[in-house]
Protein backbone atom coordinates (compact mmCIF):
# COMPACT_ATOMS: atom_id res chain seq x y z
CA UNK A 1 0.00 0.00 0.00
CA UNK A 2 1.35 3.81 -0.80
CA UNK A 3 2.56 5.81 2.12
CA UNK A 4 -0.01 8.48 1.09
CA UNK A 5 -3.11 5.66 1.59
CA UNK A 6 -1.82 4.25 5.21
CA UNK A 7 -4.70 4.70 7.07
CA UNK A 8 -4.26 7.11 10.37
CA UNK A 9 -3.68 5.32 13.76
CA UNK A 10 -6.36 4.56 15.92
CA UNK A 11 -7.18 5.36 19.34
CA UNK A 12 -6.71 1.03 20.29
CA UNK A 13 -3.19 1.53 18.83
CA UNK A 14 -2.34 4.32 21.00
CA UNK A 15 -4.17 2.44 23.88
CA UNK A 16 -2.15 -0.22 23.56
CA UNK A 17 1.30 2.12 23.05
CA UNK A 18 0.14 3.63 26.53
CA UNK A 19 -0.01 -0.20 27.99
CA UNK A 20 3.18 -0.83 27.32
CA UNK A 21 5.00 2.50 27.98
CA UNK A 22 3.22 1.52 31.53
CA UNK A 23 5.71 -1.25 31.74
CA UNK A 24 8.73 0.86 30.80
CA UNK A 25 11.01 2.75 32.47
CA UNK A 26 11.47 6.75 31.35
CA UNK A 27 14.89 5.73 29.54
CA UNK A 28 13.05 4.05 26.72
CA UNK A 29 9.80 5.96 27.03
CA UNK A 30 11.00 8.02 24.59
CA UNK A 31 11.90 5.22 22.18
CA UNK A 32 8.10 3.68 22.96
CA UNK A 33 6.20 7.11 22.09
CA UNK A 34 5.82 7.99 18.63
CA UNK A 35 7.86 11.04 18.32
CA UNK A 36 11.21 11.55 17.58
CA UNK A 37 13.55 14.29 19.10
CA UNK A 38 16.74 16.04 19.13
CA UNK A 39 17.37 18.31 21.83
CA UNK A 40 19.65 20.61 20.77
CA UNK A 41 21.08 23.86 22.50
CA UNK A 42 20.93 26.26 19.48
CA UNK A 43 18.00 24.41 17.98
CA UNK A 44 15.63 21.42 18.84
CA UNK A 45 13.62 19.29 16.71
CA UNK A 46 10.68 17.50 17.64
CA UNK A 47 8.69 15.25 15.35
CA UNK A 48 5.44 13.87 16.77
CA UNK A 49 3.03 11.33 14.87
CA UNK A 50 -0.13 12.17 15.15
CA UNK A 51 -1.94 10.49 12.57
CA UNK A 52 -3.33 12.36 9.10
CA UNK A 53 -5.68 14.66 8.98
CA UNK A 54 -4.85 15.48 12.72
CA UNK A 55 -5.56 19.05 14.11
CA UNK A 56 -3.28 20.79 16.31
CA UNK A 57 -2.99 24.07 17.71
CA UNK A 58 0.46 25.44 19.39
CA UNK A 59 0.22 28.63 22.32
CA UNK A 60 3.35 29.66 24.39
CA UNK A 61 3.05 30.39 28.14
CA UNK A 62 5.25 31.59 31.03
CA UNK A 63 5.94 30.82 34.49
CA UNK A 64 7.29 28.17 33.51
CA UNK A 65 7.98 29.11 29.91
CA UNK A 66 6.29 26.22 27.67
CA UNK A 67 5.00 25.69 24.44
CA UNK A 68 1.34 23.78 24.87
CA UNK A 69 0.37 21.40 21.69
CA UNK A 70 -3.47 21.19 22.14
CA UNK A 71 -5.20 18.55 19.93
CA UNK A 72 -8.61 17.35 20.00
CA UNK A 73 -7.16 13.97 21.07
CA UNK A 74 -4.07 12.54 22.74
CA UNK A 75 -4.21 8.39 23.46
CA UNK A 76 -1.00 8.54 24.79
CA UNK A 77 -0.34 7.55 28.37
CA UNK A 78 0.18 10.69 31.24
CA UNK A 79 3.63 11.09 31.58
CA UNK A 80 6.73 13.26 31.71
CA UNK A 81 9.48 12.52 29.66
CA UNK A 82 12.53 14.67 30.53
CA UNK A 83 14.70 15.42 28.06
CA UNK A 84 17.56 17.69 29.46
CA UNK A 85 20.87 18.84 27.18
CA UNK A 86 18.83 21.15 25.29
CA UNK A 87 15.88 23.91 24.57
CA UNK A 88 13.46 21.42 25.18
CA UNK A 89 13.67 20.29 29.16
CA UNK A 90 10.36 17.98 29.84
CA UNK A 91 7.71 16.64 27.83
CA UNK A 92 4.56 16.10 29.32
CA UNK A 93 1.52 14.44 27.86
CA UNK A 94 -1.91 14.81 29.64
CA UNK A 95 -4.37 13.19 27.93
CA UNK A 96 -7.14 14.22 30.33
CA UNK A 97 -6.58 18.27 28.46
CA UNK A 98 -5.51 16.16 25.19
CA UNK A 99 -2.43 18.22 25.46
CA UNK A 100 1.43 18.07 24.90
CA UNK A 101 3.48 20.67 27.02
CA UNK A 102 7.14 21.06 25.74
CA UNK A 103 8.88 22.96 29.23
CA UNK A 104 11.57 24.87 27.67
CA UNK A 105 15.17 25.34 29.40
CA UNK A 106 15.10 28.90 27.71
CA UNK A 107 12.99 31.16 25.58
CA UNK A 108 12.18 29.63 22.17
CA UNK A 109 10.05 30.69 19.40
CA UNK A 110 8.75 27.44 16.92
CA UNK A 111 7.66 26.74 13.73
CA UNK A 112 7.03 24.08 11.26
CA UNK A 113 10.34 22.09 10.46
CA UNK A 114 12.19 23.16 7.24
CA UNK A 115 11.09 20.41 4.33
CA UNK A 116 8.29 19.29 2.89
CA UNK A 117 5.35 18.20 4.96
CA UNK A 118 5.27 14.18 5.89
CA UNK A 119 2.08 13.09 6.01
CA UNK A 120 0.52 12.86 9.44
CA UNK A 121 3.53 13.75 11.56
CA UNK A 122 3.52 17.50 13.09
CA UNK A 123 7.39 17.82 13.08
CA UNK A 124 8.84 21.25 14.88
CA UNK A 125 11.72 23.01 15.39
CA UNK A 126 12.73 25.16 18.33
CA UNK A 127 14.80 27.91 18.53
CA UNK A 128 16.14 30.42 21.23
CA UNK A 129 14.67 33.63 21.30
CA UNK A 130 14.87 36.84 23.77
CA UNK A 131 12.92 37.41 26.58
CA UNK A 132 10.79 40.01 25.05
CA UNK A 133 10.56 38.21 22.06
CA UNK A 134 9.31 35.13 24.26
CA UNK A 135 6.78 37.13 26.03
CA UNK A 136 5.18 38.69 22.70
CA UNK A 137 4.56 34.94 22.36
CA UNK A 138 2.52 34.51 25.50
CA UNK A 139 0.47 37.53 24.80
CA UNK A 140 -0.29 36.43 21.05
CA UNK A 141 -4.07 36.22 20.90
CA UNK A 142 -3.93 33.64 18.14
CA UNK A 143 -1.96 30.27 18.23
CA UNK A 144 1.80 30.25 16.96
CA UNK A 145 1.25 27.55 15.01
CA UNK A 146 -1.89 25.60 13.87
CA UNK A 147 -3.65 23.71 11.26
CA UNK A 148 -4.06 19.64 10.00
CA UNK A 149 -1.81 17.77 9.12
CA UNK A 150 -1.10 16.33 5.97
CA UNK A 151 -2.39 13.47 4.44
CA UNK A 152 -0.78 13.30 1.27
CA UNK A 153 2.36 15.35 0.88
CA UNK A 154 1.73 18.32 -0.96
CA UNK A 155 3.54 20.28 -3.67
CA UNK A 156 4.60 23.18 -1.57
CA UNK A 157 3.24 26.52 -3.40
CA UNK A 158 5.43 28.85 -5.23
CA UNK A 159 6.58 32.23 -4.58
CA UNK A 160 8.40 34.55 -7.16
CA UNK A 161 10.72 36.99 -5.49
CA UNK A 162 11.30 40.08 -7.79
CA UNK A 163 14.58 42.04 -7.11
CA UNK A 164 13.50 45.25 -9.12
CA UNK A 165 16.04 46.98 -11.83
CA UNK A 166 19.31 45.50 -12.50
CA UNK A 167 22.26 45.54 -15.41
CA UNK A 168 21.85 49.02 -17.08
CA UNK A 169 18.87 49.74 -15.16
CA UNK A 170 20.17 51.31 -11.82
CA UNK A 171 16.87 52.13 -10.33
CA UNK A 172 17.06 54.39 -8.28
CA UNK A 173 20.68 55.94 -6.64
CA UNK A 174 20.76 57.38 -2.71
CA UNK A 175 21.74 60.18 -1.49
CA UNK A 176 25.11 58.29 -0.63
CA UNK A 177 24.79 57.15 -4.20
CA UNK A 178 23.26 53.53 -3.40
CA UNK A 179 22.56 52.37 -6.18
CA UNK A 180 18.91 50.53 -5.86
CA UNK A 181 19.31 47.71 -8.16
CA UNK A 182 22.08 46.39 -5.55
CA UNK A 183 19.51 46.63 -2.62
CA UNK A 184 16.41 44.59 -3.97
CA UNK A 185 18.85 41.93 -5.41
CA UNK A 186 20.63 41.72 -1.78
CA UNK A 187 17.03 41.56 0.22
CA UNK A 188 15.66 39.51 -2.47
CA UNK A 189 18.55 36.86 -2.12
CA UNK A 190 18.23 37.52 2.01
CA UNK A 191 14.02 36.65 1.62
CA UNK A 192 14.97 33.59 -0.99
CA UNK A 193 17.05 32.11 1.95
CA UNK A 194 14.95 32.42 4.50
CA UNK A 195 11.74 31.30 3.33
CA UNK A 196 14.16 28.20 1.68
CA UNK A 197 15.03 27.73 5.11
CA UNK A 198 11.41 27.83 6.22
CA UNK A 199 10.64 25.01 3.90
CA UNK A 200 6.81 26.08 3.49
CA UNK A 201 7.31 27.50 0.14
CA UNK A 202 9.13 26.78 -3.04
CA UNK A 203 10.81 30.44 -4.48
CA UNK A 204 12.24 31.52 -8.39
CA UNK A 205 14.11 34.53 -8.58
CA UNK A 206 13.43 36.46 -11.83
CA UNK A 207 17.12 37.71 -11.64
CA UNK A 208 19.96 36.27 -9.22
CA UNK A 209 22.52 38.88 -10.48
CA UNK A 210 23.03 42.29 -11.79
CA UNK A 211 21.39 41.78 -14.96
CA UNK A 212 18.44 43.50 -17.22
CA UNK A 213 15.13 41.49 -17.32
CA UNK A 214 12.01 43.31 -18.98
CA UNK A 215 8.73 43.99 -16.42
CA UNK A 216 6.73 41.70 -18.64
CA UNK A 217 9.62 38.82 -18.46
CA UNK A 218 9.15 38.92 -14.55
CA UNK A 219 5.31 39.26 -14.86
CA UNK A 220 5.72 36.31 -17.29
CA UNK A 221 8.16 33.92 -15.47
CA UNK A 222 4.86 33.74 -12.20
CA UNK A 223 2.31 33.46 -15.04
CA UNK A 224 4.02 30.60 -16.48
CA UNK A 225 5.25 28.95 -13.53
CA UNK A 226 1.65 29.09 -11.88
CA UNK A 227 3.29 30.90 -8.73
CA UNK A 228 0.74 31.32 -6.03
CA UNK A 229 2.28 35.03 -5.24
CA UNK A 230 4.95 37.52 -7.13
CA UNK A 231 6.22 39.71 -4.54
CA UNK A 232 8.32 42.80 -6.30
CA UNK A 233 11.11 44.16 -4.12
CA UNK A 234 12.01 47.98 -5.04
CA UNK A 235 13.95 50.77 -2.81
CA UNK A 236 12.06 54.28 -3.29
CA UNK A 237 13.17 57.82 -3.90
CA UNK A 238 10.94 61.41 -3.16
CA UNK A 239 12.15 64.59 -1.01
CA UNK A 240 11.39 63.90 2.36
CA UNK A 241 9.97 60.73 2.87
CA UNK A 242 10.81 57.58 4.79
CA UNK A 243 9.65 54.30 5.94
CA UNK A 244 8.92 50.92 3.96
CA UNK A 245 5.54 50.73 1.69
CA UNK A 246 3.64 48.13 0.16
CA UNK A 247 1.51 48.41 -3.12
CA UNK A 248 -1.12 46.45 -5.06
CA UNK A 249 -2.40 47.36 -8.32
CA UNK A 250 -5.21 49.65 -9.26
CA UNK A 251 -5.85 50.94 -12.63
CA UNK A 252 -5.82 54.64 -10.69
CA UNK A 253 -3.26 55.71 -8.26
CA UNK A 254 -4.34 56.55 -4.36
CA UNK A 255 -1.94 59.82 -4.61
CA UNK A 256 0.51 61.58 -6.27
CA UNK A 257 3.55 60.10 -4.94
CA UNK A 258 2.52 56.43 -5.77
CA UNK A 259 1.35 57.96 -9.49
CA UNK A 260 4.84 59.34 -9.51
CA UNK A 261 6.41 56.31 -8.33
CA UNK A 262 4.38 53.66 -10.53
CA UNK A 263 5.95 55.90 -13.47
CA UNK A 264 9.24 55.59 -12.73
CA UNK A 265 9.41 52.13 -11.79
CA UNK A 266 7.40 51.16 -15.18
CA UNK A 267 10.48 53.32 -16.95
CA UNK A 268 12.89 50.61 -16.30
CA UNK A 269 12.00 48.78 -19.62
CA UNK A 270 12.93 52.33 -21.33
CA UNK A 271 16.04 52.37 -19.29
CA UNK A 272 17.41 48.88 -19.95
CA UNK A 273 17.24 49.72 -23.58
CA UNK A 274 14.18 47.66 -24.36
CA UNK A 275 10.77 49.53 -24.81
CA UNK A 276 7.97 47.15 -24.45
CA UNK A 277 4.93 47.94 -27.27
CA UNK A 278 3.21 50.66 -25.56
CA UNK A 279 0.05 49.51 -23.88
CA UNK A 280 -3.26 51.21 -25.16
CA UNK A 281 -5.97 52.14 -22.10
CA UNK A 282 -7.79 49.52 -23.96
CA UNK A 283 -5.22 46.88 -23.15
CA UNK A 284 -4.99 47.89 -19.95
CA UNK A 285 -8.62 47.60 -19.13
CA UNK A 286 -8.48 44.63 -20.35
CA UNK A 287 -5.71 43.26 -18.55
CA UNK A 288 -7.50 44.73 -15.42
CA UNK A 289 -10.93 42.61 -16.13
CA UNK A 290 -8.36 39.88 -16.70
CA UNK A 291 -8.17 40.09 -12.90
CA UNK A 292 -10.40 37.70 -10.99
CA UNK A 293 -11.38 38.71 -7.64
CA UNK A 294 -9.44 35.71 -6.23
CA UNK A 295 -6.23 37.51 -7.28
CA UNK A 296 -7.20 41.37 -6.38
CA UNK A 297 -8.19 39.56 -2.75
CA UNK A 298 -5.14 37.80 -2.67
CA UNK A 299 -2.65 40.35 -3.16
CA UNK A 300 -5.10 42.70 -0.86
CA UNK A 301 -4.00 39.56 1.47
CA UNK A 302 -0.82 39.73 1.26
CA UNK A 303 -0.21 43.81 1.09
CA UNK A 304 -1.99 43.45 4.62
CA UNK A 305 0.16 40.82 5.74
CA UNK A 306 3.58 42.55 4.65
CA UNK A 307 2.36 45.67 6.45
CA UNK A 308 1.83 44.04 9.50
CA UNK A 309 5.74 42.25 9.44
CA UNK A 310 7.12 45.18 8.07
CA UNK A 311 5.75 47.20 11.09
CA UNK A 312 7.78 45.60 13.52
CA UNK A 313 11.06 45.33 12.19
CA UNK A 314 11.04 48.76 10.51
CA UNK A 315 9.90 52.71 10.02
CA UNK A 316 6.39 53.01 8.03
CA UNK A 317 5.23 55.15 5.53
CA UNK A 318 2.28 56.86 6.59
CA UNK A 319 -0.71 54.65 4.85
CA UNK A 320 1.59 52.13 3.98
CA UNK A 321 -0.84 50.16 1.95
CA UNK A 322 -0.48 51.93 -1.26
CA UNK A 323 -2.20 51.26 -4.74
CA UNK A 324 -0.54 52.36 -8.04
CA UNK A 325 -0.61 50.65 -12.23
CA UNK A 326 2.21 49.10 -11.70
CA UNK A 327 3.34 46.57 -14.47
CA UNK A 328 5.04 44.66 -12.89
CA UNK A 329 1.69 43.90 -10.48
CA UNK A 330 -0.13 43.42 -14.03
CA UNK A 331 -0.46 39.17 -13.83
CA UNK A 332 -4.49 38.85 -14.14
CA UNK A 333 -3.55 35.18 -12.60
CA UNK A 334 -1.08 35.91 -9.65
CA UNK A 335 -1.54 37.59 -6.56
CA UNK A 336 1.13 40.16 -6.33
CA UNK A 337 2.53 42.77 -5.00
CA UNK A 338 4.80 45.57 -4.59
CA UNK A 339 7.49 46.36 -1.38
CA UNK A 340 9.61 49.21 -1.14
CA UNK A 341 12.11 48.70 1.16
CA UNK A 342 12.57 52.42 2.44
CA UNK A 343 13.69 55.66 0.89
CA UNK A 344 17.17 55.85 -1.29
CA UNK A 345 16.37 59.72 -0.87
CA UNK A 346 16.56 59.41 2.72
CA UNK A 347 20.41 59.53 3.73
CA UNK A 348 18.63 57.63 7.53
CA UNK A 349 17.10 54.74 5.14
CA UNK A 350 19.98 54.41 2.66
CA UNK A 351 22.25 53.63 5.56
CA UNK A 352 19.88 51.39 6.84
CA UNK A 353 19.52 49.48 3.21
CA UNK A 354 22.98 49.13 3.36
CA UNK A 355 23.07 47.25 7.01
CA UNK A 356 22.85 43.83 6.17
CA UNK A 357 21.42 43.30 9.56
CA UNK A 358 18.49 46.13 8.47
CA UNK A 359 18.09 44.04 5.42
CA UNK A 360 17.87 40.65 7.03
CA UNK A 361 15.08 42.17 9.35
CA UNK A 362 12.95 43.26 6.63
CA UNK A 363 13.72 39.90 4.97
CA UNK A 364 12.55 37.73 7.93
CA UNK A 365 9.28 40.17 8.35
CA UNK A 366 8.62 39.43 4.28
CA UNK A 367 9.07 35.94 5.02
CA UNK A 368 6.48 35.70 7.70
CA UNK A 369 3.89 37.66 5.87
CA UNK A 370 4.41 35.40 2.64
CA UNK A 371 4.45 32.16 5.25
CA UNK A 372 1.29 33.66 6.82
CA UNK A 373 -0.21 33.78 3.35
CA UNK A 374 0.45 30.55 2.03
CA UNK A 375 -0.57 28.86 5.39
CA UNK A 376 -4.26 30.30 5.49
ZN1 LIG B 1 12.37 50.40 -8.08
Amino acid sequence: MPADERPGLTRRHWLFAGLIVGLLPQATLAQALPLRISNGARRARLTLILGAGQRYAINAAAGPDRLIIQLPELAWPAAGLPARGGLIAELRFEPAASRLTVLLSEPARVRLRPGPAVPGELRLELTPVEEDAFARLVRAREPLLRGSLAATARARPLVVIDAGHGGRDPGTIGADGTLEKRITLATALELKRQLEAGGQVRVAMTRTRDIFVPLAARVDLARRQEAALFLSIHADSAPGARGASVYTLSDTATDPLSEALARRENNADAMGGLRLPSVTPEVASILLSLMRAETQAGSARIARLAVNELGEATALLPNTHRQAAFVVLKSPETPSALVELGFLSSSADEAALRRPTHRARLAQALARAVEGYVRA
